[in-house]
């Protein structure tokens, strides 16, 4: 078993690592305060190829691996988590479906532009009335002719209002459940397309979610990504890629806020002590740092499963984000913590990473429901006290 990075992932590690330092670090605590989307920041964090990392070099990406994808995640969120959602949102719900199941026109008109960073992605499943429950969504396309007529509400879209392409999950078959549901390709521009409004978020303020209403849109018939019905396994197929994004994303939040609360410990005087010198604060400390490894681990080998082409990624991408989701907000509470008052102020960078962190076991799939994947997949399994890591495991699971 060899845990050592090859010199390319290290390369893509550090050369992240460098940007985010010099150009995103000195402005993002008044980014964040403005609420001012960096859009500068990600076109040029584009042209490092960060767009489109999983995405080969033949269609504009930069047709790297999927550790090095999770590492540069982890990087950009070591710094600022909304960017990193916005690049993770564009790469593995948006980037590698329509690499997946895209013709050559849509990848030559979406994927490319997208890979390249010219254009971020949206990727549209949630609705009012429909979030866990994604075959309940009820926006509707209809077909006419040579174009769907798209009608529905779909809500908390990242990147929304500023995406180049939205991928939308319609029912075309309501009757036929989670089998009736439809992907379309849309754009800002095509008549019908509407924002509805953005939201008022406790963190990542710098990321747009927005409620995006479609009245009537008409989406070329071409624009439909996949077959009729197939809507729902893209979905979530893509959802399984995306967890070990959010999962990186997590590992990253919690790494920058782990490493500011060592900076503090180190330098905060108490009781004529540095406070890192009391055995309460190198407890936090060391636990903390225990479960960024344990995290990292399963992030890590979630992404390796991935590039061996593993069908049981699910399950594996599910432990990542749901532990990776659950940790980072430990790690965030005691970063504040250690902080003492200070960490409640918005002078700091843990009050921000406290409130982005959050979001981590919300969304892609709450804690609830990746427990739900994992346990249909244990008990589904045949054999459910198997050994977590092995290459090839035991059964196909549920999902
Ligand atoms: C900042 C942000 C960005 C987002 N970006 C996107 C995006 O780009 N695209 C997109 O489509 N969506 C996006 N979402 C939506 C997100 O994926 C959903 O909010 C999430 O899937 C949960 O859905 P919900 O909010 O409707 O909660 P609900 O499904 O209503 O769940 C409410 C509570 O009930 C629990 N619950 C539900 N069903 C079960 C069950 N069967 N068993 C046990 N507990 C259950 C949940 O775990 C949760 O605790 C985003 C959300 C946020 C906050």
């Amino acid at each position: 078993m060899d845990f050592s990075l090859t010199d390319d992932q290290r390369l893509i590690r550090d050369t992240v690592r460098q940007f985010m330092e010099a150009e995103v670090r000195p402005l993002i605590r008044q980014y964040d305060r403005e609420e001012k989307f960096p859009a500068a920041e990600l076109r040029r964090l584009g042209k490092l190829g960060c767009c489109g990392m999983l995405v080969p070099e033949e269609w504009g990406g930069a047709g790297v691996d999927t550790i090095s994808y999770v590492l540069m995640l982890e990087e950009v969120a070591r710094v600022d988590a909304a960017t990193a959602v916005a690049l993770s949102v564009t790469n593995s719900v948006a980037c590698v479906p329509l690499l997946q199941h895209g013709t050559e026109a849509q990848k030559k008109k979406y994927l490319s532009p997208l890979s390249r960073g010219e254009i971020l992605g949206a990727f549209c499943l949630t609705e009012p009335q429909a979030g866990s429950d994604a075959a309940a969504i009820q926006t509707r396309a209809t077909r006419h002719g040579d174009c769907y007529r798209l009608n529905g509400t779909k809500s908390w879209v990242t990147n929304g209002g500023i995406a180049g392409v939205y991928l939308v999950f319609a029912k075309t078959d309501p009757e036929a459940g989670a089998r009736g549901v439809t992907t379309l390709l849309v754009e800002a521009t095509f008549p019908g397309f509407r924002v509805g409004r953005y939201e008022d978020k406790m963190g990542l303020r710098t990321s747009p979610s927005a409620e995006i209403v479609f009245t009537d849109c008409e989406v070329p018939a071409e624009n439909r990504l996949g077959e009729e019905g197939q809507g729902l396994k893209i979905a979530l197929e893509a959802l399984d890629g995306g967890r070990v994004g959010i999962g990186a994303q997590a590992v990253g939040i919690a790494q920058g806020a782990f490493e500011e609360a060592v900076r503090y410990a180190k330098q905060r005087r108490a009781f004529g002590k540095t406070i890192s010198e009391f055995q309460a604060i190198q407890w936090m400390l060391a636990d903390m740092q225990t479960e960024i490894e344990a995290a990292r681990c399963l992030v890590y080998y979630a992404a390796w499963l991935r590039d061996q082409g593993s069908g049981r990624l699910g399950p594996y991408a599910s432990r990542a984000k749901l532990y990776a989701g659950e940790m980072v907000n430990r790690v965030a509470y005691k970063a504040v913590q250690i902080h003492g008052s200070v960490g409640y102020s918005r002078e700091t960078d843990v009050e921000r990473m406290y409130r982005d962190a959050r979001v981590i076991s919300i969304y892609e799939g709450t804690s609830e429901i990746q427990r739900m994947i994992i346990a249909r997949d244990l008990l589904g399994a045949g054999e459910p006290a198997r050994a977590a890591l092995s290459p090839e495991p035991a059964a196909e699971g549920a999902r």
